[in-house]
């Protein structure tokens, strides 16, 4: 196989004393991602991560498909490899690259010496190359400030490599490099944005969804795995944690006053939330809450909540408006599935007149007539866990 997928290290490369497991990771998750799609070779050289199909059956396009969505890649192109030598790289160049240059009207030619016993400079090998590209393109035009394709030349350690440049990456970091946390993950629009956003940040995820049956259908439940489902290209693997959450919900109903419901489920949630956490390991909870978007979403209602754990609460979209949330959301694919018309937990017992502001006291109160423990413990021994592959 002479194509090859050339990643361009992201983030990883400013951060000289973890390079190492920084990379090793990244090769470890592209390796991961890449099995579906046949037998390749990853490395690194260089800050750069080479993806080497090893035979004829690798699908090479649907590996590029999934190595765009690798955290820690900053940017990726294919590649054409070819022997390091000056004419070589011209007939890789026409070959792999010919309707692009028959197409453009300008260009030009960029080459890199990595291995730098190549006999000709840089700037040698681009005139050399670009030359004979101009003789057997004529119509092509040299531009060197804004040339509609720039053939790239790459001359590395084992090989000489051709390619039309990178395209952007997913950006961020390493899954899984930063540790662990818990992703309260609904069937809306928000949670599924904010895990992807803490996932970039080099998180590895367990999700946990809290489930109202029969208040909420099957079908809701499976919309949340279906989430979890396309959030796996960039996270990986993901397991999801399905609370029974019904018995709760009718407890604070038939016990609570109404206006509170709302915040005092939230505390629930994030009670059993902490205990998924500690039993996994996990260092954080995040969740999709954006300030002011509904009534739960005040400060004073994340305080109320945030009182009853101590892990850091992560709500990465919390200053975003709805708007920019659906931008990623649609971007990364979630948007369709999170607007299917299935109620979540929260709808269904959406109080008339939720109080924006708790008194102090209040929810204390309300609590001391349940037995808070018996009720998380219940949830948690009834978790069924889901594991969503790639
Ligand atoms: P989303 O679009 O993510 O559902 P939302 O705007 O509907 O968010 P809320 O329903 O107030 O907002 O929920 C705020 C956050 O609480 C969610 O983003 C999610 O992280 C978490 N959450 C809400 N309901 C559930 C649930 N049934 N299971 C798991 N997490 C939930
Ligand atoms: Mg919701």
């Amino acid at each position: 196989m002479n194509e090859i997928i050339l990643l361009k290290l992201g983030e990883i490369v400013l951060k000289g004393l973890n390079r190492r497991s920084f990379e090793d990771r990244l090769i470890a998750n592209a390796q991961r991602r890449l099995r579906p799609f046949g037998a390749f070779r990853v490395y690194t050289r260089q800050s750069t991560l080479y993806v080497e199909p090893q035979d004829a059956a690798c699908d090479l396009e649907g590996a590029y498909g999934a190595m765009k969505k690798l955290f820690g890649v900053a940017g990726l192109s294919r590649a054409r490899s070819c022997p390091k030598d000056k004419d070589a790289l011209v007939a890789a160049a026409q070959d792999y690259l010919g309707d692009r240059l028959a197409a453009a009207k300008t260009f030009k030619v960029e080459s890199k010496r990595a291995d730098k016993s190549f006999p000709m400079t840089s700037i040698q090998l681009s005139q050399y190359v670009g030359g004979e590209l101009h003789d057997r393109y004529p119509h092509l035009k040299v531009d060197v400030r804004r040339p509609e394709l720039t053939v790239y030349l790459e001359i590395r350690d084992y090989a000489a490599y051709v390619h039309p440049g990178p395209e952007a990456g997913a950006g961020g970091l390493p899954v899984g490099i930063n540790g662990r946390a818990v992703s309260l993950l609904s069937g809306g629009i928000d949670s599924p944005v904010a895990s992807w956003m803490i996932a970039k940040r080099g998180i590895a995820l367990d999700m946990v969804h809290f489930f109202s049956y029969p208040y909420t259908s099957l079908e809701a439940k499976q919309k949340v795995l279906d989430l979890a489902k396309l959030l796996t290209p960039w996270c990986g693997r993901l397991m999801v944690h399905v609370v029974p959450f019904t018995a709760i919900q009718e407890e604070l109903r038939r016990s609570c006053p109404e206006e509170l419901f709302t915040i005092l489920m939230r505390r629930f949630m994030m009670r059993i939330a902490q205990r998924v956490a500690r039993r996994i390991q996990a260092g954080a909870i995040v969740t999709g809450e954006s300030l002011g978007q509904v009534a739960s979403q005040t400060m004073e209602a994340m305080k109320a909540t945030g009182a009853v754990c101590d892990l850091p609460i992560l709500r990465p979209v919390v200053g975003m408006d709805k708007e920019e949330i659906v931008t990623i959301a649609r971007k990364i694919n979630t948007f369709e599935t999170s607007i299917l018309p299935y109620e979540d937990c929260c709808t269904v017992f959406t109080p008339r007149h939720p109080r924006l502001r708790p008194l102090p006291g209040e929810i204390e109160a309300a609590e001391a007539k349940l037995d808070i423990d018996a009720l998380v413990q219940a949830a948690v021994e009834g978790i069924e866990r889901v594991r969503v592959d790639p």
